[in-house]
């Protein structure tokens, strides 16, 4: 049930997709993957939309060279566990909704018991290695992931869901090279963004996903441009997957 209180935090959305997506984003379970660039703008909507439940992951601790960009942490959280400097400020944000933080590594052995019954993933990582270990949950699980990845001015975004569409594997099929990339505030913020309104749009039911499809923006031209990939039937993460 949607309180008085809550009817009034969500009025203005509620008018798009009434009380009905308003319950189904309350009842969503939602992992979001990096506590960073991306998983600032896009755990920060999330929990402003509603969204009754977000697991927060990164096993990092806050450092000055974050704050261009990762907008959920600020200067007196140097040195503070990510994960937990999140969860403050998302509850404070919105204290109705529930956040559990973990501060650990993202790894095989640790995976599956972070993903747990969650309704969808959140590819908020700066690794490849992350990335692909995502997915193959993802497409284990049946459960969909939204990726999202920046660069300097350039990023790019696309929503996978298992059994119905390519995966990560199918779109890059190897790994690009591991490195400390340059990244401009404003790309995660507009690419995490994407993220965030392709989540809600799955949980809502609402328009047309970003399925098979990569949305790549190019802030330098302020264009975006989206290109359709398909599943690869040899793909070695998805291909006889159901
Ligand atoms: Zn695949």
């Amino acid at each position: 049930m949607i309180s008085e209180d809550e009817l009034s935090r969500y009025k203005r959305q509620i008018m798009i997709f009434g009380k009905e997506g308003q319950e189904k984003l309350k009842n969503a379970k939602v992992f979001v993957a990096g506590a960073g660039g991306l998983g600032s703008p896009v755990a920060y909507y999330l929990a402003a939309a509603g969204v009754g439940s977000l697991v927060i992951a990164d096993r990092d601790r806050v450092e000055l060279s974050n704050l261009n960009r990762q907008i959920l942490h600020n200067s007196s959280n140097i040195g503070y566990e990510k994960a937990l400097s999140a969860r403050e400020k998302l509850t404070a944000l919105n204290p109705d909704i529930e956040v559990i933080a973990y501060d650990g590594t993202i790894d095989s052995s640790s995976v599956g018991m972070i993903v747990g019954d969650c309704d969808g993933i959140v590819d908020a990582m700066d690794n490849f290695a992350t990335r692909y270990l995502l997915n193959e949950t993802a497409v284990e699980k049946g459960i969909p992931l939204f990726h999202g990845a920046v660069r300097g001015f350039h990023g790019q975004a696309t929503t996978i869901v298992p059994g119905e569409t390519g995966c990560l594997r199918c779109l890059f099929p190897n790994a690009a090279p591991s490195e400390i990339s340059p990244v401009l505030g404003t790309t995660p913020a507009i690419i995490g963004s994407v993220q965030a309104n392709e989540v809600i749009k799955y949980i809502t039911g609402r328009g047309r996903l970003l399925t098979n499809r990569l949305f790549i923006w190019d802030g330098l031209e302020a264009e975006s441009t989206v290109m359709p990939f398909a599943k690869n039937p040899k793909c070695t993460v998805c291909a006889g997957k159901k």
